[in-house]
């Protein structure tokens, strides 16, 4: 058995046909920037996600960080963003000169909610970033509830989401990523739609706002040599718009594929005690980006994953520092939140092999030797 974390190999080898003929295309077209698939590929995502405009960039990092230049803030202007979440988050608020109050999330759901948003506010603040961490929606109507009475914008970190959807009381759904005022996505390799290198986009249906990301993410211009403001220079790739034409197509077999793996643990786990299974909230499908179980005793956690990597399974912890312990945001956050949540998740969560392509015998083989580490403690 060979069992990964994430097995792109085997995933590009069932739309082989597919992906080389698309690939090979965009070679032989020529138009390496900014080719016609960029655009198709705009549209196709445009048409799957329901949203009005999608603006492509280079990568998920570059979206958050272009999202957050078009709202025009100053400097001091606080944006409040989970502790618990990967940096590049909190990371762009810092770049831009603008303060990332950091503030705790849920236990269950790993993201923030409402209660921990209004803790983080001032007068300061202007934005929120929630993150849709894991595969799952935060409660975005309360978000958004929250955000529209204190006249806050809101951008969706949806790098781990995309084919997921938020749904409202009324039972109506959107996909996340297109609650906010901006979404923002990557399309790593390893994401749940992703490419073959970096690539990212931005979601929004606020016209004259995806206009401005649209230009910031080409140096400002909207008319060649013609530079309205200062931009930077991010591009999907045509290389990359080309595979991700082809892998769109699959994402929602690609859910799916991973909703069964995610059921399939929770059943072959459900009786280990020690562990806390992955939640699934009411208001959100679950894409499964990760499946992530707690250890409730925190001093086992390192132990059961040598205990695994031994076993030849792969783990991973994701993550093991809340953003509040980087070094990094020391001197730049505004400090006096409670963040024990996210201190304790940080050390108690272990992310299992969680793809498109794992099999139920590798699954059973995962379980009984999480098993077997708990039976002989
Ligand atoms: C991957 C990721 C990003 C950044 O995407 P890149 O394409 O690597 O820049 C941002 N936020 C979250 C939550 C992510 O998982």
């Amino acid at each position: 058995m060979n069992i990964q974390m994430v097995d792109l190999k085997s995933q590009y080898q069932k739309i082989q046909n597919e992906i080389d003929k698309a690939v090979l295309s965009a070679i032989r077209n020529a138009a390496y920037i900014n080719g016609p698939e960029v655009k198709s590929f705009q549209k196709d995502l445009e048409q799957y996600t329901g949203v009005a405009h999608v603006v492509p960039c280079a990568n998920g990092t570059d979206a958050l960080q272009i999202a957050l230049m078009a709202l025009d803030l100053q400097p001091g202007d606080e944006v409040i963003v989970p502790a618990f979440t990967y940096v590049a988050s909190a990371e762009v608020i810092g770049l831009l000169r603008l303060t990332p109050v950091m503030v705790d999330v849920d236990y269950d759901t790993f993201n923030i909610s409402v209660k921990n948003v209004e803790k983080g506010l001032s007068s300061k603040t202007k934005a929120i970033i929630p993150v849709h961490l894991f595969g799952q929606s935060c409660d975005m109507t309360s978000i958004m509830d929250f955000a529209k009475s204190n006249d806050l914008y809101v951008i969706e970190d949806n790098a781990q989401a995309m084919g997921a959807y938020y749904q409202f009381s009324d039972r109506s759904r959107k996909q996340t990523g297109t609650v906010g005022h901006v979404g923002c996505t990557s399309f790593f390799p390893t994401k749940n739609l992703a490419c073959y290198g970096d690539g990212g986009a931005m979601m929004s249906n606020d016209e004259t706002l995806a206009q401005k990301l649209r230009m910031i993410a080409s140096h400002g211009q909207s008319v060649k040599y013609h530079h309205e403001m200062l931009g930077c220079n991010s591009r999907l790739d045509t290389l990359q718009a080309a595979v991700l034409r082809v892998k769109l197509k699959y994402l929602d077999e690609y859910s799916s594929a991973r909703y069964r793996a995610a059921q399939n643990y929770n059943e072959l786990l459900k009786d280990v005690n020690d562990i806390v299974l992955p939640y699934e909230a009411p208001y959100s499908s679950h894409v499964y980006h990760q499946y992530t179980v707690k250890i409730n005793d925190v001093e086992k956690r390192d132990s059961l994953k040598s205990f695994l990597r031994e076993n030849g399974i792969p783990s991973m912890i994701y993550y093991p520092l809340p953003m509040n312990e980087q070094k990094a945001f020391q001197n730049i956050t505004r400090k006096g939140e409670d963040l024990t949540v996210s201190e304790k998740l940080a050390k108690s969560v272990l992310s299992l092999p969680m793809h498109t392509e794992l099999t139920v015998d590798e699954q059973i083989f995962i379980a009984d030797k999480i098993k077997q580490f708990f039976k002989a403690k």
